[in-house]
């Protein structure tokens, strides 16, 4: 029998060894001491496994049979709702029966209360057999624990650190309705004008005399928005400053809408109308809905003016969830190259012997490895994070915080642009019939071309981690000098594998470095035309991250490449020094990490000075045309 789990022994390690799942058994189940606990870590992980196992069967045998018919049916409009194709309705029905919505759910709202990592691994084997499959799956359990976060966050569910129960909590029965399988949500945000620029969001949400909410306006793109629950975000308060591009987000509000209500004669009214479902090039299965709100009932979550601060709560789990979901499909790609590779035949071999295509397949093999380490790295962190916090552990809470904030970028960067080159490379590999729908490699490249798009583009994620990496350092400029300062001594000290990863870390912090003084080089410049005794305020304070991180920002996506291969290449080292099995990998990893960061340090060093001047160059006339 076919079976996604039992076929990838890299997936088997992490249940066998590769987690720390002592540390995260015990801190989800107190201890072992909850209610409904399992009796041991031993008897816990051999749950997770028994779902892991059961999930890698569906996947291969139910859903990945399934995926050319739900690819070309997709979902449609049909008197104002969205249906899905039959082969997604039976696996939607078989995923309720199997009560997977529920999994990460705590126990007293109906679920299995099994970590999330659990759940996204088995997140990559559903993304192995179809991707539109998991994104709509994940708008299931993953808006029912939004709700449940969203209200512990703002103090509207009652949680007992000690027993580990929940006495009273806001949504407790949309919570189970979503997780029976009955419902589902969405995450309603991005509007015709405003994408990766939230601070131009138009919706409103107003409030009536007797402290009632409404929300009006158009959202777009909306995945899952067929369904019933919308945490919608809209502007409550006018924008403070309008010169300022950022002002935006402060007036921003988190609200819950429900779309329809559902009638005693089993139809439904609906509130929020659904416009259209989008046609696109892939991810059939998966909705992408147009909604018109029009004074649709509304409940604020948290304070007004939050919106953006609830959004970042959820920000990092959605993109861990979408790393996943590529690193299915990049396991997909691989595996159907390599077959193919293996039975082609030209000028006399296979033409997986040919060095080129070899090449491509070793690639593929050892980013998956590597991407799948960092992601499992990500998710942990994540996970610690916020049960530490539910725990009322603040300090350790803040320092796994710390650690999936820089991770998370760094996965959904890497995971999203891998999955359009291993797809692009699958269908390469194919040749001319990659390029034929008979094969599966063209749907693969169709459904990957979203992933650097959809829940932060590629490009706002290397912004995100440049921005951090460098106002880390001017924060906490000591700690920046103290590891500089063990890895040289390091890089004399150690040897072997550990020396070579030390060398790729000092590249990244040399690069660091060079951008601060880069960026503290052009701040100064912009000073020259200011009075001297201005300096000190000026820079220190107003800062204009357009102006003074120019040179940043052009080489954000170069820095998160080297940052992605200095984490992988961290975790890679771990694992190795416990498991000699692993080394391997991190050599090969290593092969091709130090080629590319040392081309990208100095393309980092070396290039963009005259391309910025030619930009500025074009801006100044923009402006003076303009102003003529
Ligand atoms: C299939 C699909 C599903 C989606 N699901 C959802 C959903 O469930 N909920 C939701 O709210 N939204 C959803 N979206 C919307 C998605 O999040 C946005 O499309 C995405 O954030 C980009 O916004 P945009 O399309 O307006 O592009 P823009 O923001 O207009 O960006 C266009 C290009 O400019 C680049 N760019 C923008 N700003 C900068 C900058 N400062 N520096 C450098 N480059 C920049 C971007 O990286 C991109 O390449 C979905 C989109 C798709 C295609």
């Amino acid at each position: 029998m076919a079976n996604f789990f039992q076929d990838n022994p890299d997936l088997q390690f992490y249940f066998d060894k590769g987690v720390d799942w002592e540390t995260l058994v015990r801190l989800t189940e107190g201890d072992l001491k909850a209610p409904g606990a399992h009796a041991s870590v031993a008897e816990a992980v051999e749950f997770y496994r028994e779902i892991a196992t059961m999930v890698g069967q569906f996947a291969a045998e139910e859903i990945a049979p399934r995926a050319v018919e739900i690819d070309q049916k997709g979902v449609v409009l049909k008197n104002g709702e969205g249906v899905l194709p039959e082969g997604m309705q039976h696996i939607f029905d078989r995923i309720k029966e199997l009560e997977l919505h529920a999994m990460c759910l705590p126990r007293d709202l109906g679920g299995m209360w099994a970590p999330l990592l659990v759940n996204w691994l088995c997140g990559e084997m559903i993304g192995r057999a179809d991707v539109s499959v998991l994104a709509h799956h994940g708008f299931h359990g993953g808006i029912a624990l939004a709700m449940l976060v969203f209200s512990l966050e703002e103090g509207t569910t009652e949680w007992d650190p000690k027993k580990l129960t929940l006495s009273r909590t806001r949504w407790a029965e949309q919570i189970k309705e979503i997780g029976r399988g009955e419902a589902w949500g969405s995450m309603d945000i991005t509007e015709p004008d405003a994408g990766s620029d939230m601070a131009r969001l138009k919706a409103v949400g107003e409030q009536d005399a007797d402290g009632n909410w409404f929300v009006t306006g158009q959202k777009i793109f909306i995945t899952s928005g067929h369904g019933k629950y919308h945490f919608v975000i809209a502007r409550t308060e006018k924008v403070k400053n309008p010169d300022d591009p950022m002002s935006g987000l402060q007036g921003l509000s988190m609200f819950l809408v429900k779309a329809y209500e559902d009638l005693p004669d089993g139809t439904r009214k609906r509130i929020v109308t659904l416009d259209r479902i989008e046609e696109k090039l892939g991810h059939s299965g998966s909705a992408t809905a147009a909604l018109s709100f029009d004074r649709a009932p509304a409940e604020l979550v948290g304070k007004r003016g939050e919106g953006f601060k609830y959004m970042l709560t959820l920000m990092n789990n959605a993109r861990i969830g979408v790393g996943f979901e590529c690193i299915g499909l990049c396991e997909a790609a691989y595996r159907v190259a390599k077959a193919y590779a293996s039975e082609r035949r030209s000028m006399g071999k296979t033409i997986d012997q040919h060095e080129l295509i070899a090449e491509m397949l070793e690639d593929m093999e050892v980013t998956l490895i590597g991407m799948r380490a960092l992601a499992v790295e990500s998710c942990f962190a994540e996970e610690m994070f916020r049960k530490q916090k539910l725990m009322g552990d603040e300090r350790s809470a803040k320092r796994w915080a710390k650690i999936a904030r820089r991770l998370t970028p760094l996965l959904k960067y890497l995971a999203a642009e891998a999955a359009v080159d291993f797809s692009r490379k699958c269908l390469q590999i194919h040749g001319g019939n990659g390029y034929m729908c008979e094969y599966p490699a063209e749907k693969l490249l169709r459904d990957a071309l979203v992933m650097p798009i959809y829940e932060g583009t590629s490009q706002i994620q290397a912004l995100m981690a440049m921005k951090d990496t460098l106002v880390g350092i001017i924060k906490d400029p000591q700690s920046f000098v103290r590891r500089q300062a063990q890895s040289r001594w390091r890089v004399v000290a150690k040897n072997g594998l550990d020396r070579r990863v030390t060398k790729l870390q000092i590249q990244s912090m040399n690069v660091q470095q060079f951008l601060l003084a880069r960026t503290a080089g052009d701040k100064a410049k912009s000073l020259r035309d200011k009075p001297i005794s201005e300096w000190g305020t000026e820079f220190t304070k107003n800062w204009d991250p357009k102006r003074d991180f120019a040179y940043a920002m052009l080489h954000s996506e170069r820095l998160i490449r080297l940052l992605i291969n200095e984490s992988i290449a961290e975790i890679l080292l771990a694992q190795a020094k416990r498991w000699p099995e692993r080394r391997d990998y991190l050599e090969r990893f290593l092969d091709r990490a130090e080629v590319q960061s040392r081309h990208l340090a100095d393309e980092i060093t070396t290039s963009g000075t005259r391309f910025l001047e030619r930009l500025a160059e074009r801006k100044g006339g923009e402006t003076s045309a303009k102003a003529s």
